[in-house]
């Protein structure tokens, strides 16, 4: 099937709020395929991977930002990275948590999640990061991430986030909508009332995708009383950017004698990116070599 997520930059009242829609369906299904998730971490890594979209846009160049959502419900934890060019990964602690439709008859992400805290930290390249951390509100990802723009950022933001998964476990439909006040709209009451009302009058964003809206369409829809300006548009995808040559760099920096125990074990090491369960395979004639290169690096040096 042709892939068609993209994600789209807007303005509105005349650059008072930015506006951000972006369709993920087929980032979260290549999630659910690569992962094995059942229907409830679908939903919840799939918002993660939603807005980390979104957050990726808001960065330049080289940046990357990392979410980390730690809670003490069974889902444990969720953990993404994107970066600027549209590109994100990410995995859930238990792939395989399975709960009743909470109270409104929705996957319960909130239940999965628990208690716990959101971590955002952006790499802004030469070894500047920047941390924010909130209280998770509802563990529903998008209560989270509006209260973290809030506090963290000083941003008033809506955040929406949807993902629809199917009885089969394919993710049917998903994305998001995230609207920001800029500086000098934020004590306009009026245009915020407005807003609100716009927002709230929304159907289900995971619904706007299941009826195959663009987000253009759905921005449409849901500002047409506020001069909606499209700025650009850029597509984005489910990538990893792990190699065989990190994993090896990986296996060296164990040292001599973690690697003479691999050896001494006498199979080949089998290694697995978290991320997109990419798996690497070293022979033993492999972590030979890897011992007589730090040996030969050593003596070097002395
Ligand atoms: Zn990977």
């Amino acid at each position: 099937m042709e892939k068609r997520d993209y994600l789209v930059r807007g303005m509105v009242g005349e650059g008072r709020a930015r506006v951000f829609a972006v369709r993920t369906t087929d980032i979260v299904r290549e999630a659910q395929r690569r992962h094995g998730l059942y229907p409830v971490p679908s939903a919840a890594l799939g918002r993660v991977l939603t807005i980390g979209t979104i957050l990726g846009a808001m960065l330049k160049g080289e940046e990357s930002v990392t979410i980390q959502i730690r809670g003490d419900g069974p889902l444990r934890s969720i953990v993404a990275t994107a970066n600027s060019k549209g590109q994100v990964r990410g995995y859930v602690g238990n792939p395989h948590v399975h709960l009743p439709l909470n109270s409104k008859g929705k996957l319960a992400v909130g239940e999965a999640v628990g208690a716990g805290t959101l971590f955002v930290i952006r790499d802004l390249g030469l070894k500047e990061t920047y941390q924010g951390a909130v209280p998770l509100q509802t563990g529903e990802i998008g209560d989270d991430f509006a209260y973290y723009f809030a506090s963290s950022e000083q941003t008033p933001s809506a955040v929406m986030l949807g993902v629809l998964v199917d009885p089969n476990n394919v993710p049917h439909a998903a994305g998001g909508v995230v609207i920001q006040l800029l500086p000098g709209a934020q004590d306009d009451e009026v245009f915020i009332s407005k807003l609100e009302s716009a927002v709230g009058s929304s159907p289900p964003i995971s619904s706007l995708f299941a009826m195959d809206k663009t987000p253009e369409m759905i921005l449409d829809e849901m500002f047409a009383d506020f001069d909606l300006k499209i700025i650009d548009r850029m597509p984005v995808e489910f990538a990893c950017d792990c190699s065989r040559e990190r994993f090896e760099a990986g296996l060296i920096t164990l040292g001599l004698d973690e690697l003479q125990e691999l050896l001494d074990a006498g199979e080949n090491v089998e290694t697995e990116c978290q991320f997109c369960r990419s798996t690497y395979y070293f022979s033993i004639e492999e972590l030979q070599s890897m011992i007589e290169q730090i040996r030969s690096d050593r003596s070097d040096s002395q």
